[in-house]
């Protein structure tokens, strides 16, 4: 028996939360879930609303998509964000689909969504997808030796560009955490996407008000206009001072096992006025560290291309 047939592990947990159950139902029906019980969250209180305060903007875990999509202050202030959900999934899956259980979406390579191919992720001894001959057109290309399942949420691209934190409440009380650093690396902990407890529910996500002179920009790219996960995307958030840029948050979703800041890239926008010139060098160096994999090298060009665009568009320069 090849390694692909062994019989994958599948995990009895006692109890999980059902929001909208877009990925809880497919877990389930690709057996990678057999909970013994399942606990709908959707009428709990206080989780299903869009609050501004001074300090920026709080949504409930529970918000839909479509009200991300339709609400106004995000459309205005938050556009970055506005974009990302309005190209997410499809207008019906918008409709059921949660913030929170956008986040916590489980990816979507096949060799771990296939019950039959004992992955890294369930146990198993390797990477399916890095193997010689693998399919991994739409695997990471950074970050990926370990295991090159991307994260699946390009809501997540957005809301890590604006420094979005979320909160969270469990039997050890109540914790906020930087979404940036909620997401954990394969090399941490291979089995498992972020950082959430045993018991722990996401009761909100809170945006900062972005500074004065803040312009922003996503760009999704994919094989389709709808009904489908990004291939590639991207989330830029520049605070300017006239010309010049001050502060940038570049992240790029699809590239990595998870929505993944680029440092490198931002640094050569900082402390200079953003020009066609700067906004190349900047998506250069975004994927400076790429490791492609046999099928996916197309992906480099494509994260040049859209982090270039993105930068120019959150500059006001096209
Ligand atoms: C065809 C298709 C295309 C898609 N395209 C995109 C896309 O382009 N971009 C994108 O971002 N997503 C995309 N998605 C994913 C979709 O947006 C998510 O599956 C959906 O948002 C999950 O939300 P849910 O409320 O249905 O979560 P559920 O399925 O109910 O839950 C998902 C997980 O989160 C847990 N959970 C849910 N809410 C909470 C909470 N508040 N606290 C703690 N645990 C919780 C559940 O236990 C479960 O483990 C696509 C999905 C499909 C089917």
């Amino acid at each position: 028996m090849s390694d692909a047939m062994l019989p994958a592990s599948k995990p009895a947990s006692a109890a999980v939360y059902k929001a909208g159950g877009v990925d809880l139902l497919d877990l389930m029906k690709e057996y990678l879930l057999q909970p013994a019980r399942v606990v709908s969250v959707l009428n709990l209180p206080k989780m299903s609303s869009i609050t501004e305060s001074k300090d920026g903007v709080s949504l409930g875990a529970l918000v839909t998509l479509a009200q991300l999509e339709a609400d106004q202050t995000l459309r205005q202030r938050y556009v970055a964000l506005a974009e990302a959900v309005a190209h997410a999934a499809t207008p019906q899956l918008r409709n059921a689909a949660t913030l929170g259980g956008n986040i916590l979406q489980r990816p979507r390579c096949w060799y771990f969504r296939n019950e039959h191919f004992q992955c890294l992720k369930k146990g198993g001894t390797k990477c399916f997808a890095n193997e010689p001959g693998a399919e991994n057109k739409y695997h990471g290309i950074i970050g990926n030796q370990t295991c090159s399942a991307v994260h699946g949420s390009s809501v997540s691209t957005a809301l890590v560009a604006y420094g979005a934190q979320v909160e969270l409440q469990g039997p050890q009380g109540v914790r906020r955490v930087p979404l940036e650093s909620f997401f954990v690396r394969p090399e941490q902990d291979v089995r498992r996407e972020t950082s959430i407890l045993p018991g722990e529910l996401i009761t909100e996500v809170l945006l900062p008000k972005p500074a004065a002179g803040t312009g922003a920009w996503y760009i999704k790219f994919g094989e389709r206009e709808s009904y489908d996960w990004a291939t590639a995307d991207v989330a830029v958030v520049l605070e300017q001072e006239g010309r010049r840029c001050h502060r940038a948050s570049i992240v790029l979703g699809a590239a990595a096992p998870l929505p993944l800041r680029v440092p490198a890239a931002e640094a050569v926008l900082v402390g200079k006025p953003v020009t066609e010139e700067t906004a190349r060098a900047a998506a250069l160096a975004a994927v400076a560290d790429a490791t492609p994999l046999e099928q996916n090298a197309y992906k480099v060009s494509v994260f040049q291309a859209i982090v270039r665009r993105a930068i120019l568009k959150a500059a006001g320069l096209s």
